[in-house]
């Protein structure tokens, strides 16, 4: 996988696909631009060399079809406004004669964005037809949607190998997310400590098992925990546990010995908006939080730790009174010192809202393709820019 710098991009057109698929307040404006200005560094580098960018991004789930509050005007207006000397341009399609007209009529070191991507069926599809479309808008093609990277989607995956091997390369965003990834798991400061909780274990467990591989300890804390702890033979009350998952959880548990570490106690909510610790799950209740003895013992084996990868909240932090885990455990990272590598959009909500953002080395803009590249330590859509 080749970077911008060995593209020959002076004077030429680039195709740049990118992930601004920025989160929206309900009257269609921007409500966090991150992602735009994360691939903002790309863009400049292109644009400063006389390219001319036709940028691509899908924007939301419209399934396919034209959906009127996801066009990409917001965008546009909020990408003029973050590169004020440079023309930019939208137009209403991604393909064919609008999309053609604009690409080929921009000037040297300025900037068209196409429609959202997911506007037509080919692009989560992986249609043929499309990649060869977007294909014909750019003289080279650069990725830098490091969060979509994990999907054979035709705007990352299909439309790479329509560009010859010496034109098409990964934008400055994907290479300091992989960077970051790469760092942590090959040269890791002792401890190595990985923090994974959230929704699914299902969509954790390979992510785990690769980093069993290197770390010093697994801390879990969400609803994969419970998966684990019935996989140990613990009782889990009424928790929700991926049946299916059991025999993997069983392995992992394993391979992991006493580095892996599970709750010892939950928050549950109590009468009258209160919280309650207990130690056992219980049948009736659901458990929210990790509870204040795990906290504890999570929170001093986090800030002793070189190194920390985490992803996936400790609770269901969309209630305040069952943030308290997550809390602890963004501040004993924050305090640490560590190199601490966070993925998720979820979990990257936490260090966000705690003002802890600059505590952190590297904050993902990838969630699903942030564990992929832990697991994996590639992604097709990056193989589909390497030479093979
Ligand atoms: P990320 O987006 O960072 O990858 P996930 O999407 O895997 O993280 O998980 C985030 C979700 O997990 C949040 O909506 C959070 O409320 C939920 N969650 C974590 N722990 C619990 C719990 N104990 N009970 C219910 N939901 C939980
Ligand atoms: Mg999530």
């Amino acid at each position: 996988m080749q970077g911008l710098e060995s593209l020959h991009i002076e004077g030429r057109r680039a195709l740049v696909r990118v992930d601004f698929n920025v989160p929206l307040h309900d009257d269609g404006t921007i409500r966090d631009d991150t992602r735009i200005r994360a691939a903002l560094p790309t863009l400049e580098y292109l644009l400063q060399r006389d390219c001319a960018c036709v940028v691509a991004t899908h924007l939301g789930r419209p399934g396919g079809q034209r959906i009127e509050d996801l066009r990409i005007d917001p965008i546009a207006s909020r990408l003029a406004d973050l590169l004020p000397d440079r023309a930019v341009q939208h137009c209403d399609d991604i393909t064919g004669e609008t999309a053609q007209s604009m690409a080929y009529a921009l000037r040297p070191g300025t900037l068209g964005l196409l429609q959202n991507l997911r506007f037509h069926p080919g692009e989560e599809a992986d249609d043929p037809d499309l990649a060869a479309g977007l294909a014909q808008l750019g003289d080279v093609y650069v990725n830098d949607a490091f969060a979509v990277c994990h999907r054979r989607h035709a705007s990352v995956y299909s439309v790479a190998r329509h560009f010859p091997a010496a034109d098409r390369a990964a934008g400055l965003l994907v290479r300091r997310e992989t960077q970051a990834i790469d760092g942590a798991m090959d040269q890791p400061a002792r401890p190595f400590v990985a923090v994974i909780g959230g929704a699914k274990v299902s969509d954790k467990i390979a992510a785990m098992r690769a980093l069993l591989d290197r770390v010093d300890h697994v801390l879990v804390g969400g609803v994969p925990a419970f998966t684990l702890l019935k996989a140990r033979g613990d009782d889990v009350g009424g928790a929700p546990v991926e049946e299916d998952q059991l025999d993997a959880a069983r392995q992992l548990l394993d391979k992991a010995g006493d580095r892996l570490l599970l709750p010892v106690d939950h928050a549950v909510p109590a009468p009258r908006d209160d919280v309650l610790t207990v130690d056992m799950l219980p049948a009736g209740v659901a458990a929210l939080d990790i509870g204040a003895e795990t906290s504890t013992r999570y929170r001093q084996i986090l800030e002793q730790a070189g190194t920390v990868i985490w992803n996936g909240p400790m609770g269901y932090v969309e209630d305040p009174r069952f943030f308290a885990g997550s809390r602890t455990v963004a501040r004993a990272i924050a305090r640490s010192g560590a190199n601490a590598i966070v993925g998720g959009g979820d979990t990257t909500g936490i260090p966000q809202r705690l003002g802890l953002l600059d505590a952190m080395t590297h904050v993902s803009t990838g969630g699903g393709a942030f564990l992929s590249y832990v697991a994996h330590r590639t992604l097709p859509a990056l193989q589909a820019l390497g030479d093979e």
